[in-house]
């Protein structure tokens, strides 16, 4: 952008700042320097203007500077829009024509992207520069966190360490583009807390203008299930599913589960169909940025002569598939240039095609289903992640929207530990360097075991890979379990050396034996919990103990509440109308931890067991397992 444009797009009291901050330096020869630093003295008579203050998300990011500004240092500022040059204030702007190398930093060239922020100290005061209302929004966490110490922990817990009046503000300024551009913690704590989930910066759940709305890239997911239903075609048009070994679907009840179906990706009919059911799509959304045109979740893919012939040629059932996909982008493109087209590359079609390429308006959604929990993708000893490092280096030759679906947590049990907290970062680090755009990092949706701290150290990562993970747990630990943090490191630490020393390799399923774990660590946990409540110095601190400690009960009791989730899942995803049954010495370990297990759920509000099944569901076949009556309680 020219100077000239930039200027007459400000407002007057920026432009005129600006003119007098830069430009006598402006048309010399260097940018003018930032001012060193401030201290909370030096602020006393300073006021907050905004560029736009009838805009909800400057509302939003100013209203939170306040606040967190003054539980630090007890320091009131208030809105002042005839601030002057000659008063000091708090700058907030989202003009993204500010160029970045005018204030500060003259190697940053660029214009702010809508994420980006620039915040600096400066002789007339602080400047937050955001290049849209996120990076407004975002500019001023990173403000309270980088240079106050501000953290956000969990929706009920944010850390606000008091500031001392001689300190001075530091560092003085700051210039963040984030790597990705799509961001989804997919936890409880973020899902069902929009602002919390602005506040760690996932730009995927909000709607709220007032919290910078969010990112136009959806989440990439199973669609041929309403893009070509089988309620819709089948009965009339069965060559338009999956053959398989000569046989075309029959009595089908649900597209994606038992065994579900897969449309014929190369009839022409079908293609047909799916691209006139998205340009319909487009035409109803307001202006997404990318559509889903994507296999259903079951492994029926299409074996016919003519799906086979592609697939063989490509060495990958993503043949056929990317086929489809490639024509329907080429669709969208005439009418949708900027929409991206994206499919998931998961399960049978992971592997990248041989020759075919997918179109530049494809968005590929890699998903690592298959990868390890307990070793990192980077963990050249794990059997099960080799073939994710090819697959996910061959799809980012060819394609420069590569997307990832990553998974950190047991569907089979959100409840019982996890061993994948040491992996985490690294997968995220590891990820941003083979160039993915997006990351879907799939937790429980709803509360779990240490759900809390694995959100904060994914959700922290995902928008900064450059933070040390080991540190991030380290503090969440410190600042939110307190004085009982060394026993709740220690029950991790036990988890992990069991998990670590049993030789499987287990996925993002199974139960506790599948990943190293059985009733033995749950009772050494509970001891664990038991000397972290003695040191919690107050009931808050308590809750969170006790909260964290479900998963060392979840343990005692999974024998009877794993196949039980099994069995509510089945009855859900099959036909199955079989009774449940338990092994009877299994029930006896079982039964004196159960009442306490479900009180310490429905206390603390954990409504899921896995990804199939809420506690009350799994609680009511449990019953059957046990005889009980429906009236009767563990
Ligand atoms: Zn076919
Ligand atoms: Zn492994």
């Amino acid at each position: 952008m020219f100077l000239n444009d930039f200027f007459l797009r400000l407002n007057p009291v920026m432009a005129a700042l600006l003119t007098w901050t830069v430009g006598v330096h402006l048309w010399g020869q260097a940018p003018q320097p930032v001012q060193e630093s401030w201290t909370l003295d030096s602020m006393k008579d300073w006021s907050i203007w905004m560029s736009d203050p009838t805009d909800p998300a400057h509302a939003h990011a100013t209203k939170e500077w306040q606040q967190f500004f003054k539980a630090a240092t007890g320091q009131s500022l208030t809105m002042d829009q005839s601030s002057s040059l000659e008063s000091h204030a708090l700058w907030i702007s989202d003009d993204p024509g500010l160029p970045p190398q005018i204030l500060s930093n003259p190697n940053q060239n660029e214009p702010l992207g809508a994420e980006d922020y620039h915040w600096m100290a400066h002789q007339r005061g602080l400047f937050i520069q955001g290049g849209g209302p996120r990076g407004l929004i975002y500019g001023v966490y990173d403000w309270l966190e980088v240079v106050l110490g501000v953290r956000f922990l969990t929706p009920d817990h944010t850390h606000v360490p008091a500031w001392e009046s001689h300190k001075r503000f530091y560092p003085n300024s700051r210039l963040y583009r984030p790597p990705l551009r799509f961001r989804w913690s997919y936890f409880g704590e973020i899902s069902e807390d929009p602002l919390f989930a602005t506040r760690m910066r996932t730009n995927t759940v909000q709607n709220e203008p007032g919290y910078g709305g969010k990112t136009s890239i959806g989440l990439i997911n199973h669609t041929f299930g309403q893009q070509i239903p089988w309620k819709e075609y089948g009965s009339q048009h069965p060559e338009y599913y999956n053959e398989i070994e000569g046989q075309r679907p029959r009595d089908i009840w649900n597209d994606q589960y038992d065994p579900g179906v897969q449309p014929c990706a190369t009839h022409p009919e079908v293609r047909r169909i799916i691209t006139e059911k998205v340009m319909r799509q487009l035409e109803e959304q307001p202006l997404p940025g990318n559509i889903s045109v994507s296999q259903n979740d079951n492994e029926q893919y299409c074996r016919c002569p003519s799906c086979q012939k592609v697939d063989h040629q490509e060495r990958t059932p993503m043949g056929s598939l990317l086929g489809l996909v490639n024509h329907v982008a080429a669709e969208v493109e005439t009418k949708y240039p900027d929409v991206l087209v994206g499919t998931l590359a998961y399960a049978y079609s992971r592997r990248p095609p041989q020759n075919l390429q997918p179109r530049s308006n494809v968005q590929i959604q890699l998903a690592s289903i298959e990868c390890c929990q307990k070793h990192a993708m980077t963990d050249t000893r794990c059997p099960l992640n080799t073939s994710f490092r090819d697959d996910i280096r061959d799809w980012g030759r060819i394609s420069d929207h590569v997307y990832v679906w990553t998974y950190v947590t047991n569907f089979h049990d959100y409840l019982i530990p996890c061993p994948n907290l040491q992996i985490l970062g690294e997968n995220i680090r590891f990820l941003v360097q083979n160039g993915v755009k997006g990351l879907f990092m799939q937790g429980p949706a709803a509360g779990s075991e240490m759900g809390g701290l694995k959100n904060y150290v994914i959700s922290r990562m995902i928008w900064d890979p450059s933070l040390d993970a080991q540190h991030l747990i380290q503090e969440f630990l410190r600042l939110h379990y307190a004085d009982s943090a060394p026993f709740i490191q220690a029950y991790l630490a036990l988890v992990e050396a069991s998990a670590l020393s049993y030789e499987g390799h287990r996925n993002c399923f199974g139960n506790a034996a599948d990943h190293g774990l059985d009733p033995s660590v749950g009772a050494a946990g509970l001891k664990l919990f038991k000397r972290a409540m003695a040191l919690a110095p107050n009931e808050t601190i308590e809750n969170r103990v006790e909260k964290a400690s479900i998963s060392a009960h979840a343990l005692m009791v999974e024998s009877v509440l794993g196949p039980a989730f099994q069995k509510v899942r089945s009855r859900k995803k099959t036909r199955d109308q079989t009774p449940f049954e338990l092994d009877s010495t299994f029930k006896e370990a079982a039964r004196p931890y159960l009442s306490t297990f479900l009180h310490l759920c429905r206390k603390h509000e954990i409504p899921r067991v896995g990804e199939w099944a809420s506690l009350e569901e799994v609680v009511e076949v449990l019953k059957e397992g046990y005889g009980l009556k429906p009236t009767e309680t563990f």
